[in-house]
């Protein structure tokens, strides 16, 4: 293959550059052309394509959010646009593709993929979901952003004595709000894929009380099943103690890439170069027990997402009160 192109689809996450650093470069040095194609899906039906050269990709390693941009294209979800979107490809002499996306990305990967077209799918999301690899870019970085609210977050709840309940990304996997309020030291944990009582949270917090704990800290994803302000409203009446919601929303999205996070975009996107470069079909990149790995782009996403319930439990063992 001599002609690839990358695009970067779904929400942004930070290490996106990198993964278009890596990609421009590891084509070059194989003698390839490598197209960056703006705005997801979007910019592809609409052909905003351009030829990409070793020094448009420089200074972009340590920036968040992608210098193709990104977008969510509603058209993309129709056939005939995939169809459009294979010719479109076709009239660049663009013979593979390199998605940097989540899960919906993918998908939308896969359709093109049925119309002859190879891609190869680069985990792009700060919201851990893809459950083929063991991390994706963007989520290690995104984290340590949240790690950083709850350290300014903890001065200033314990002066005032308050619950504070902090809302992390995060729909159907919990594990932004896993690693953050293990990582930040969280009296709980609320995830989607545990069932966790409201009175039960309320008498982890009043046992924090009185065991002499000066704050509460709640680190809660967004797709657990109680509400921020409600749940803020709940434990105020039940505890008698003042509760606040924070609700960092897309701050959690920015910010330079951790050194992780550069990492494993340079890997994924180097692998997934390589693998266009051999006329591999459709696969999804991803990381295993350290090592980089390749499997079918359809396949990946059948695979099932086990919760890391060892890591939930030791975090909330170390965060009750005694
Ligand atoms: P994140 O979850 O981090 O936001 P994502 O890649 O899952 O990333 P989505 O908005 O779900 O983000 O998907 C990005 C785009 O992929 C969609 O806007 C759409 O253009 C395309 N896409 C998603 N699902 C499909 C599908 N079933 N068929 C075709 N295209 C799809």
């Amino acid at each position: 293959m001599k002609k690839i192109g990358i695009l970067t689809s779904g929400g942004d996450a930070p290490g996106m550059n990198a993964a278009i650093r890596a990609a421009v470069r590891c084509g070059i040095d194989r003698g390839m052309e490598v197209y960056g194609i703006q705005r997801g899906y979007e910019g592809l039906l609409d052909g905003d394509i351009k030829l990409m050269e070793w020094h448009s990709v420089g200074d972009i390693l340590q920036r968040g959010g992608t210098i193709l941009r990104t977008a969510r294209s509603e058209r993309f979800m129709e056939d005939k646009w995939v169809e459009h979107a294979a010719k479109m490809l076709n009239t660049f002499g663009i013979e593979g593709l390199i998605v940097v996306g989540g899960d919906g990305s993918f998908r939308g990967g896969i359709e093109l993929s049925k119309k002859g077209v190879p891609v190869m799918g680069v985990p792009g999301t700060i919201d851990n979901d893809l459950a083929y690899t063991d991390y994706t870019i963007g989520f290690d970085t995104a984290v340590n952003t949240i790690l950083g609210l709850i350290t300014n977050i903890r001065d200033t709840s314990s002066s005032h004595q308050r619950t504070t309940i902090i809302e992390v990304m995060g729909r159907r996997c919990g594990d932004l709000a896993l690693y953050s309020g293990l990582g930040g030291g969280a009296d709980v944990i609320l995830v989607p894929e545990v069932e966790s009582d409201i009175n039960e949270v309320c008498v982890r917090v009043l046992q924090g009380q009185s065991s002499g704990k000066a704050h509460s800290l709640i680190v809660k994803a967004e797709g657990f099943k109680v509400d921020t302000a409600e749940l803020a409203k709940i434990l105020e009446e039940m505890t008698g103690r003042e509760a606040r919601a924070v609700v960092p929303g897309y701050i959690q999205r920015g910010g330079g890439p951790s050194q992780a996070d550069r990492t494993l975009a340079t890997l994924t996107a180097a692998k997934a170069v390589e693998l266009l470069y051999d006329d591999s079909d459709s696969k999804a990149i991803g990381v295993s027990n350290g090592k980089i790995i390749a499997m079918d782009l359809e396949e990946s996403l059948n695979v099932k997402a086990e919760f890391k319930r060892d890591l939930y439990d030791i975090a909330n063992l170390l965060g009750k009160g005694k």
